[in-house]
């Protein structure tokens, strides 16, 4: 691929930007394309070795079904192709640090947990939720094996296995299905009498062989290198069973910090930095969109992220050239577009 962008690690040696980019997730990655289409210098910056933020992170194998142009989207191939989409204007990119401080009004100095410092004229905070973590599975404490994932990074992981997944969650009833036509077994544990899924995915759930244990729980992790096996505690009789198991994905949604961002003395809506209809901040030259973004009727969905760039990018390319306008012109207009 013809571009600056490496995923190796941190590879940006310049220190001068138009803008930076905080956050190499779906909207940062799209928000980089778009300044550079603006002819804007781009720097991006993210905590992760790699891009993608929750879609790489979390959901590389799932389907995305609501993006437009797609029927279906792989999580992974949606970020792939926008990476390729911001590479042709060559932005730089430095994974493996969060961004930790912003000064300046006039001239930005952009600073990450490492020391290495941009200045730009301006920001676009695309960093979502922040940090992602995954809620630990209270029975796995102390255990130290192999087999215990809170999300799977490839599908091949649930071949010939048997799978025991735990919640009650859309990611918990995915996760059951994608393993069904590869697993040898799947149990889906949850604590409740109902899942909180869709009404399709519990309907295909309803459609397919896997063991649904409700009201019940997973009590403990037996093998020492390896998960072999688990025990559930079902409600409300207390019945314990074990359960033959290889590959146990705890599924129980994530704790979220924004970190450094909610000390910029930015005002902030919650965890979410608040913004006006053109996607800015309460700094001038500071936009935010995606997931990070607040204001009134907000969904968060990366269509919506996408737009939210474009808006914000259009802004802060007419802030830092008032003769350039706000609207872009078409894409197609330009030669190769
Ligand atoms: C399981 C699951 C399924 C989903 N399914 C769908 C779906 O079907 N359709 C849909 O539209 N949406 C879906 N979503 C939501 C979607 O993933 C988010 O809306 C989308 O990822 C938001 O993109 P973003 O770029 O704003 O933020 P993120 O994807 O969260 O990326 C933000 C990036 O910013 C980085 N960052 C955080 N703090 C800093 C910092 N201080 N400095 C630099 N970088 C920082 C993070 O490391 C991360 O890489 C799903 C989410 C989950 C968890």
């Amino acid at each position: 691929m013809d571009t600056a962008i490496e995923q190796e690690g941190p590879v940006l040696d310049a220190t001068e930007v138009d803008v930076v980019v905080v956050g190499a997730g779906p909207v940062g990655l799209y928000a980089a394309y778009y300044a550079g289409f603006r002819g804007l210098r781009v720097a991006i910056v993210d905590p992760l070795p790699q891009v993608g933020g929750q879609v790489t992170a979390l959901y590389p194998e799932k389907l995305i079904h609501d993006v437009a142009g797609f029927r279906s989207v792989r999580g992974q191939d949606l970020i792939d192709k926008l990476l390729d989409q911001a590479s042709q204007w060559g932005p730089s990119l430095a994974l493996g640090s969060p961004a930790e401080s912003l000064a300046g009004v006039e001239e930005l100095v952009l600073t990450l947990a490492t020391g290495k410092a941009w200045r730009t004229r301006g920001v676009i905070l695309a960093a979502g939720l922040g940090s992602v973590s995954p809620k630990p599975l209270p029975a796995a404490r102390g255990f130290t094996g192999s087999g215990l994932v809170h999300f799977v990074p490839s599908l091949d992981a649930f071949t010939d296995q048997d799978v025991v997944v735990v919640g009650g969650g859309d990611s918990a009833v995915d996760w059951a299905l994608a393993a069904a036509p590869r697993a040898n077994s799947v149990t889906l544990v949850h604590r409740r009498r109902g899942f909180r899924a869709h009404r399709a995915s519990l309907d295909e759930l309803d459609r397919t062989n896997i063991r649904q244990l409700l009201e019940a729980e997973v009590v403990d992790i037996h093998g020492a290198a390896a998960v072999q096996e688990v025990s559930v505690r079902t409600a409300p009789a207390g019945k314990l069973e074990r359960v033959s198991c290889g590959l146990l994905v705890a599924a129980l949604g994530f704790n979220t910090a924004l970190g450094p961002i909610a000390t910029w003395g930015l005002d902030m809506s919650g965890r979410h930095v608040a913004v006006d209809a053109n996607m800015q901040s309460s700094r001038p030259r500071v936009y935010a969109a995606g997931d990070v973004s607040e204001y009134a009727g907000k969904v968060r969905l990366i269509s919506v992220g996408f737009g939210e760039a474009a808006i914000a990018v259009n802004h802060l390319a007419h802030d830092l050239d008032p003769t350039a306008g706000i609207f872009p012109g078409h894409s197609t207009n330009n030669e190769g577009g």
